[in-house]
């Protein structure tokens, strides 16, 4: 009997996944095994919403796997010790696992490939399985990264995205110990509306978005009110589904709202390959524009304001209620809210990406301190010193207020353009609203930002 391991990673699913495919393709036996790694909780990157949504996946996946006539093994630990472990345990000779993108994930390979060399076990490393295009298999012509979306999406197209496979029909697994699943109930401090997780909710929710949302998307997707995004990207996070199968999906089903839903699979991609080359760009400035962020009291208050969703703007507060509430942020909402810390109060990028982090069910590094960065102009945007003002937005992307009224209850009674402006309301109106008033005046904001960036 040969046996091999599928280590399970940012790819919790059984369709289109090349990693539990090869580790079938190479032994009788296979092994899918997830790790729950401790130090991802120690490196700072512990977040309620998604430890519930894991537990989900990992129940999705164990169901999944029973249905084929296997089961999923779980242990605790440090990552490369606990697969050496089960490799010594079932005489394994192959270790399959998805090749990571961010320097932590490059160093949990490095570490599983020196203790599997010295245990004489082979670990293969698959790509384009966490996304659609593996980061570097398009560069340009001089560097090896994209730093402009636009010609990378046009190579992106070119490449074309690797073909989907479908789910094993079965999975034998050999006798070996496993630890009890995580279960939701069992994580305290989880936000209340966090999506259930897993790759059964994440195919039914895929072939309804294909169904009845895709096609609108082009129009309706910066509408905040009318939520007309997939609302798909804790599942990509995650991997319960696969980029590779969306992309396809969503090209057969064909359109401009399609068009436009692969572009942003490939925005993904691309803040993806542009951490591959530049793993630092976590925590540091992709483009160093220096800037001296505010500090102090005062500006330490308005930043407590802006996680409270307490500023006194109320769609920049609805954005922040609904990312308490959900663990998950409307897109154009992320982009007004990190526009006004940036920007506006003028904080540094880094402060509002760690509370993205902790609460975001879908917060990854690529995409959130990339888009981070994006919104601060310290990363990819060649605009990199525009403000966002939030009136604008809200007037553009919820006229009607209704997504102001269904996030900040205090506002819900105020009627007309007033619920974006309450501080124009009579004074005794006011009064009885127990909503704050702005914690900075836009245009002493923008100006104070704008100077400094010597714009
Ligand atoms: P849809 O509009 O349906 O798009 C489909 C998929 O495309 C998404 O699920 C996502 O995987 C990808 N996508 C869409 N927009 C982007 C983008 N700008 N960058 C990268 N991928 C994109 N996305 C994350 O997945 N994780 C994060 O931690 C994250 N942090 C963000 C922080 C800020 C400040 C900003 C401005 C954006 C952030 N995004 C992040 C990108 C984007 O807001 C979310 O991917 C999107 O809102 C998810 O909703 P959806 O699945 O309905 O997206």
């Amino acid at each position: 009997m040969t046996v091999a391991v599928a280590l399970f990673t940012s790819d919790l699913r059984v369709h289109d996944q090349p990693v539990l495919r090869a580790a079938l393709g190479a032994a009788d036996r296979v092994v899918p095994l997830f790790v729950h790694d401790e130090g991802i909780r120690r490196a700072g990157f512990a977040s309620p919403n998604r430890e519930a949504f894991l537990a989900d996946c990992l129940a999705s996946l164990d169901a999944a796997l029973r249905d084929r006539g296997g089961r999923l093994v779980l242990r605790t630990g440090e990552p490369a010790e606990q697969v050496c472990r089960v490799v010594q345990e079932t005489g394994a000779r192959e270790v399959h696992v998805a090749a990571g993108v961010s320097r932590y994930a490059l160093r949990r390979e490095e570490r599983l490939r020196d203790a599997l060399s010295a245990a004489r076990c082979a670990l293969h490393v698959h790509d384009a399985v966490v996304t659609a295009l593996p980061p570097g298999r398009v560069t340009p012509s001089s560097g090896d990264h994209f730093a402009v979306f636009t010609p990378y999406f046009r190579r992106w197209r070119e490449a074309g995205v690797r073909e989907a496979s479908g789910a094993p029909r079965t999975v034998r697994v050999p006798r070996v110990e496993s630890e009890a699943l995580p279960r939701r109930a069992d994580v305290s401090g989880v936000s209340p509306g966090v999506a259930e997780g897993g790759e059964a909710v994440a195919r039914k929710r895929l072939t309804a978005w294909l169904r009845d949302g895709v096609e609108a998307y082009e129009d309706r997707h910066d509408d905040l009110a009318g939520d007309g995004t997939s609302r798909l990207s804790p599942y990509l996070h995650f991997g319960c589904l696969s980029p590779a199968e969306l992309v396809h999906r969503a090209e057969r089903k064909g359109g401009a709202g399609a068009d436009a839903f692969v572009r942003q699979l490939a925005w993904r991609d691309f803040h993806h390959q542009v951490l591959a080359a530049r793993p630092a760009a976590s925590w540091s400035d992709y483009r160093d524009r220096g800037d001296r962020w505010s500090t102090g009291r005062e500006a330490e208050a308005a930043v407590e304001a802006w996680r409270r969703g307490r500023t006194g703007y109320p769609v920049v507060d609805a954005a922040m209620r609904q990312l308490l509430h959900e663990g998950w942020m409307h897109n154009r909402g992320r982009l007004l809210v990190a526009s006004f810390l940036t920007k506006t109060l003028y904080a540094d990028w880094r402060t509002g990406a760690r509370h993205f982090l902790h609460l975001l069910v879908d917060g990854d590094l690529a995409n959130n301190q990339l888009n981070w960065q994006w919104a601060a102009g310290t990363g990819t945007d060649t605009r990199p010193n525009r403000v966002l003002n939030p009136l604008t937005q809200a007037k553009r992307f919820d006229p009607k207020g209704t997504y102001v009224r269904r996030w900040v209850p205090e506002l819900a009674t105020v009627e007309g353009a007033a619920v974006h402006q309450p501080w124009r309301l009579p004074e005794r109106e006011r009064a009885d609203l127990d909503y704050p008033p702005p914690v900075v005046d836009l245009a002493q904001g923008r100006d104070r930002f704008l100077r400094a960036r010597g714009a």
